[in-house]
């Protein structure tokens, strides 16, 4: 595992904590507009000046009473072997986890949650089943696993074992309305939903951060057409 970021606070990412961010390196999925490609293309990785775990640590040790939480996100956190090890000695050091994932890896996410090493969960939508391979990047593969692999984290994750979230940034040329509504049929009934804004910056593929168009009306019929089948949905 190797830590290629860390922001040392956050009061917006991990609900009702103050908390700071971790980014590990490596992802298994090409989402076209993914904002990270530091943290996903290898080439990119292979620039990034890298923390020492022991140091990450430390750095929480000092933290202590300050921070509440730790968000660890990526890249793909579950990717790492290691991650219920990361994750177990950061709850040692006394931080409250909160796991940002893609839910391709519904074996490791149950350890994580039957073990109780994370506390909260965001889980990322990235379309509806029938589009994930092009919203990923994987258009043309076989990926049989996937739609099965994300299927299963989202069915653990409504277990309700720790609080969790569903989130789906909407993509101008990735989604449309009607994607959302398979969505949310697929989704419902579930605790959270969130439509996150596209921002038109740096883009795994380039093409993506040319686009400017204004979603507001867009989200908020979404938004409308959710709200009656989760308990808290929100544009952010
Ligand atoms: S947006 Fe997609 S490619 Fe980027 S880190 Fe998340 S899952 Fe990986």
């Amino acid at each position: 595992m190797k830590i290629g970021g860390l922001q040392r606070i956050t009061l917006l990412d991990y609900p009702g904590h103050l908390a700071c961010i971790v980014f590990l390196t490596g992802c298994n999925f090409r989402c076209p507009w993914c904002y990270s490609s530091e943290l996903v293309l290898p080439d990119k990785i292979a620039k990034q000046p890298v923390m020492a775990q022991d140091d990450f640590y430390d750095f929480l040790k000092k933290r202590k009473g300050q921070l509440e939480g730790v968000v660890v996100c990526g890249g793909e956190p579950t990717i790492n072997p290691d991650l219920p090890d990361f994750c177990r000695q950061i709850k040692k050091i006394g931080y409250k986890i909160k796991l940002d994932t893609n839910g391709s890896n519904p074996i490791m996410l149950q350890e994580l949650l039957k073990k109780r090493l994370v506390d909260y969960v965001a889980m990322d939508i990235k379309a509806s089943l029938e589009k994930y391979p092009m919203a990923v990047g994987f258009e043309g593969c076989a990926n049989n696993y996937l739609a099965d692999n994300i299927q299963k984290s989202v069915a653990l994750l409504k277990q309700g074992l720790v609080d969790y979230e569903f989130r789906t940034t909407f993509v101008p040329g990735i989604h449309t309305k009607e994607d959302i509504a398979d969505i949310v049929k697929w989704l419902k009934p579930a605790k959270k939903y969130f439509l996150q804004y596209f921002r038109s910056e740096k883009t795994l593929d380039p093409i993506f951060s040319q686009i400017k168009v204004d979603l507001t009306e867009e989200i908020n019929q979404c938004l409308a057409m959710a709200s009656p089948f989760f308990e808290i949905t929100q544009g952010r």
